[in-house]
């Protein structure tokens, strides 16, 4: 497949999370994108009503475009559950509850797998990149793996504590940081990413 390239100047990351920012911006930082962020910017957050993790990105990254003029990237991922359909899916944050409690988030969803013999996940996250004309390119990664009960660790965040990958022996919240981003959701799309649209 052909991908449209960026062919450097500055890039909206379409994120209000300062700790996003900041790990995007180093990641493209060799490919000649000076970066700037939605929050920076004072751009709106743009209701997520997609239907997969790639319509949320697409739309997130279109936005700031749009409203920008400039080249934009978001992202939009979660976990989704085999037993559960997907779930909790593009409303991982959501499970959470306004407080953003994930250990509530995490009994929840060990509520929902009572009785449920297959434990397998996947971490999913994709990545859009929006140009002002409408142009959008998207990528996909995943991390898959199993649901453990109780939760192991605290170093990452979300679900970590109680996700698995496959073929470890750690949770990703027992995990540290440079071995997770190895092997993560978000490392897989972002090698595509960088792959299908950036030049050294
Ligand atoms: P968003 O992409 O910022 O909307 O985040 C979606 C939600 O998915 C987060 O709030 C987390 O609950 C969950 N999530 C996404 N990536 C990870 C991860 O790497 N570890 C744990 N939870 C994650």
């Amino acid at each position: 497949m052909k991908r449209r390239i960026f062919t450097g100047g500055r890039l909206v990351i379409a994120s209000h999370n300062p700790g996003k920012v900041r790990e995007i911006a180093d990641l493209l930082e060799p490919y000649g994108a000076s970066v700037t962020s939605a929050g920076e910017l004072g751009l709106p957050e743009p209701d997520e009503t997609g239907a997969s993790f790639a319509e949320n990105a697409a739309l997130k990254a279109a936005a700031a475009a749009a409203t920008t003029g400039l080249a934009a990237l978001a992202d939009d991922s979660g976990l989704a559950v085999l037993a559960l359909g997907g779930e909790p899916g593009i409303y991982s944050a959501r499970w959470a509850g306004p407080a953003r409690d994930f250990s509530y988030a995490m009994r929840k969803l060990e509520k929902a797998m009572a009785g449920k013999a297959d434990r397998r996940a996947c971490f999913v996250c994709a990545l859009a990149l929006a140009w002002p004309d409408g142009h959008v390119e998207i990528f996909e990664g995943v991390v898959d793996g199993t649901l453990v009960w109780p939760p192991r660790g605290n170093r990452g965040f979300g679900y970590d504590p109680v996700f698995l990958p496959n073929g470890r022996s750690e949770t990703f919240g027992e995990m540290g940081p440079e071995e997770k981003h190895e092997i993560s959701h978000r490392a897989d799309a972002f090698r595509k990413l960088v792959d299908g649209c950036f030049r050294t």
